[in-house]
């Protein structure tokens, strides 16, 4: 988890939420970083709050900065400016250092080399289902590299060359169009006007003329392979792109960065859709309906809202309404799953049923 002292009533939710539903079982160690040093206050609470090690990191401040080469007087004119457009967070330095730390910095500090894989989580999320199985050995078992849980759009402002310049690299180094990529690239429908009007511009298009669905993989929920990221072919291209100033001079997200590289580097069938956990983020969440027999006493004594009713779906003693599940309407989810669904038939590789 990344986050700041001043988080810590939303990290110790989280932590709560994790634990309770997960590590409680499993006791994976969390690891905690952080650009500025940690508060004693927040280490003492944490330690009293999990079951398992936990470790308090501070990245090294060249991981957490701008590229070397960029004029940061310049950088920071375009910053101040983003955010005078109201683009999201872009007017926030900060907030572009975390994007370019989560797009590429990440993988390679040294806090983290002794992982293989990492389930990244946030201050204030939520986790609604009971996760009795471990998903990295699932993940490391089935050969996959990405999991996720929610997808959406990005905001067309925030990136207005990312698409392009993911484009021309993959045109450059010679890279086959993957299923996935194909599926990314191709919207058939397009349901926000501003996102055609702004393609009339040439942004979200590459220079064949096809336009980025703006669908990503929402990344404060990941479960992935460090590996996959700290290898060559990912941090090629993080350098690649890092070296273009995007990172600054628009204000590019590291899901919409880590997405497009997943849809150019690797096959669909790497991609796990995690539809059987409850999740949150903000006002967006997935909610699984519970299996058969999977709710839980516990559920009914403390009074939590959930739906008792559907008891025909694939979650664990959810906590949360099933018959909700919201998920911006479904489309980019649907869109970014299509290259694998004719395959599917367990759990693990089931239809998506919008
Ligand atoms: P959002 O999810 O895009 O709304 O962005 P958040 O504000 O949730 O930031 C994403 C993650 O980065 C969260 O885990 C934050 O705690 C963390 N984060 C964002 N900015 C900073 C920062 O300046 N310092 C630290 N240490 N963490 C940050
Ligand atoms: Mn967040």
């Amino acid at each position: 988890m990344l986050v700041r002292n001043k988080e810590l009533d939303g990290a110790l939710e989280t932590v709560a939420s994790v634990e309770r539903k997960f590590n409680r079982w499993f006791r994976y160690p969390i690891v905690f970083l952080n650009d500025e040093p940690w508060s004693e206050e927040f280490k003492a609470a944490m330690r009293a709050a999990t079951s398992g090690e936990v470790r308090f990191e501070v990245i090294p401040p060249d991981e957490w900065t701008f590229p070397a080469w960029m004029d940061r007087d310049a950088a920071r004119a375009s910053i101040k400016s983003q955010g005078q457009w109201m683009i999201k967070f872009a007017g926030l330095e900060t907030y572009h250092h975390m994007c370019r730390f989560f797009s590429g910095k990440f993988y390679t500090i040294g806090a983290l080399q002794q992982y293989k894989w990492y389930w990244r989580i946030e201050p204030g999320v939520e986790f609604y289902c009971d996760i009795t199985y471990d998903p990295f050995l699932e993940m490391e078992k089935r050969g996959k590299v990405y999991g996720h849980t929610i997808a959406v759009p990005e905001g067309p402002r925030t990136c207005p060359t990312l698409f392009r310049q993911m484009s021309d690299y993959k045109e450059a180094r010679g890279i086959e169009d993957t299923e996935l990529w194909k599926t990314m690239v191709s919207p058939s429908w397009a349901p926000w006007p501003l996102r055609s009007l702004l393609s009339l511009l040439g942004w979200h298009r590459d220079r064949r003329g096809d336009a980025w669905s703006l669908c990503h993989y929402w990344s404060n929920f990941e479960i992935a392979s460090l590996d996959f990221f700290r290898g060559k072919a990912y941090q090629d291209l993080f350098e690649y792109l890092d070296s273009t100033g995007g990172f600054y001079y628009e204000r590019w997200g590291d899901a919409p960065v880590h997405s497009l590289a997943i849809g150019m580097l690797l096959d669909a069938d790497k991609v796990h859709h995690f539809e059987d956990l409850g999740y949150r983020h903000d006002y967006w969440f997935q909610c699984p309906a519970n299996a058969p027999g999977g709710q839980l006493l516990e559920s009914k004594a403390l009074n939590k809202p959930f739906d008792s009713e559907r008891e025909d779906g694939i979650g664990c003693r959810c906590e949360c309404d099933g018959s909700k599940t919201r998920n911006w309407p479904g489309y980019c989810l649907a869109k970014l799953k299509a290259p694998t669904v004719t395959k599917q038939t367990s759990l693990w590789e089931r239809p998506v049923s919008w």
